[in-house]
């Protein structure tokens, strides 16, 4: 006998008296037990009158969607617990999301048999909060959880995938340092923040890997850069209905985007904590409560990388280490260069040797082009003494 066919055999009162005592926490961000899912699923059926329910999904700021994996694998557990719950909370609904873009999976014949078999609608949709009031809401890997612990089956463990290889179930107690390549690491991506290399002995339930999400990088990739790239996938997913996680995403994309180009400003540091914090108290799902976190950390615990963007321009991998510069001795002072330039870093004037300001030139090589004189050159190399304020042409000199 099934472990739904043998709940049935209870009350329901029963039912939900045993799986209140497996102790289930709720897998994700929530950081609730299991019954707290469901008293405030009560709460919202008594006091304010909605429909009772049951649904699944993964949290909505999980941009990578590895723990899918876990109902591709074993769906029918996963239908199984959001049936074994309803049958508990005494409801007849039940639902199951996917994430938007899953529709072929929602669509698929083993999916459709199975929410045919437990009369569960399926839709591969943003779970909106406030529709799901009245709702239970659980993680999908709690449903399969609670199917496994009515089994008997069930180890308390974190799905981690590692650098986007295989999702596995490391058991609690298992180190960072013992699941992934440390060499070289300059910072690790565990779930929705960063964490310094020096941490890999944090054990798994307590790095807050909750999306699956394990990435270890080294000097190939830039944090902030990275950063940016998260915030990018985070803000197309957002359903954009709160302000904070709206804007918020928006501002913090934004900022990472414009130091990784160079033109970072000194207080966009202490404004990427600013709307971080704000983010997390102020939006309705987990996408506004998290996906500020991967900033947050950034600025938090990588402060030198930071600076060295905003203030030196130093990064190996967004700014070239070439420099562009005017050689004083054949400049003759036309402008032309001027012009051309998109960031208008070039200083002169007529007759006078122009300048490049290297804090703002992001090396294009536009104005290469147009000098007649070849006066302007891009190096890995030396850069000769070059002058430090305008000077006429041929008055230049070294010493
Ligand atoms: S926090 Fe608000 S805007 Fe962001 S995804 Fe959730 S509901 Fe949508
Ligand atoms: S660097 Fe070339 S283009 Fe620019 S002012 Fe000098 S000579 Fe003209
Ligand atoms: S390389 Fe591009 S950005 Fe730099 S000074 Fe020349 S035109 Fe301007």
């Amino acid at each position: 006998m099934s472990a739904l066919e043998n709940l049935k055999q209870m009350s329901s009162e029963d039912a939900m008296k045993k799986i209140a005592a497996l102790n289930l926490p709720d897998y994700g961000v929530s950081g609730n037990s299991l019954m707290e899912r469901v008293a405030l699923a009560q709460t919202q059926c008594e006091e304010d009158g909605y429909e009772p329910g049951v649904a699944a999904a993964l949290n909505n700021a999980d941009v990578d969607g590895v723990l899918l994996e876990v109902l591709r694998q074993d769906p029918e557990k996963v239908f199984e617990g959001i049936s074994a719950l309803a049958y508990a909370f005494g409801t007849e609904k039940k639902l199951l999301f996917l994430p938007e873009d899953e529709t072929e999976l929602a669509a698929s014949e083993e999916i459709r048999g199975l929410a045919e078999k437990y009369q569960t609608e399926v839709t591969a949709d943003f779970l909106n909060v406030r529709a799901c009031k009245g709702c239970a809401v659980m993680h999908i890997v709690t449903a399969a959880n609670l199917t496994d612990a009515l089994n008997g089956e069930y180890t308390p463990a974190v799905y981690v995938s590692v650098n986007g290889g295989e999702l596995k179930k490391a058991a609690y107690g298992t180190r960072i340092s013992e699941l992934a390549d440390l060499n070289g690491a300059t910072a690790i991506q565990a779930g929705y923040r960063y964490l310094r290399p020096e941490d890999a002995d944090l054990p798994v339930e307590e790095a807050g890997i909750s999306n699956g999400v394990l990435r270890v990088l080294t000097a190939k990739e830039c944090i902030v850069a990275e950063t940016e790239k998260r915030l990018t996938a985070s803000r197309k997913q957002s359903c954009g209905k709160c302000v904070f996680c709206r804007e918020g995403l928006l501002q913090l994309q934004y900022m990472q985007k414009e130091i990784t180009e160079g033109r970072g400003k000194a207080e966009f540091a202490d404004l990427t904590k600013e709307i971080g914090e704000a983010m997390a108290y102020s939006t309705n799902c987990t996408m506004g409560e998290v996906s500020s976190e991967i900033a947050l950390s950034a600025v938090n615990l990588f402060p030198d990388v930071y600076e060295a963007h905003i203030k030196k321009k130093k990064c190996d991998i967004c700014f070239s280490a070439e420099t562009v510069y005017i050689d004083p001795k054949l400049c003759n002072g036309c402008g032309e260069c001027m012009d051309v330039c998109p960031l208008d870093c070039i200083e002169g004037r007529p007759k006078y040797i122009h300048m490049i300001d290297d804090m703002t030139c992001d090396k294009c090589g536009k104005c290469i082009e147009v000098c007649e004189e070849q006066a302007i050159v891009k190096t890995s190399g030396k850069v000769p003494k070059l002058p430090n304020r305008l000077t006429k042409v041929g008055r230049f000199k070294k010493h």
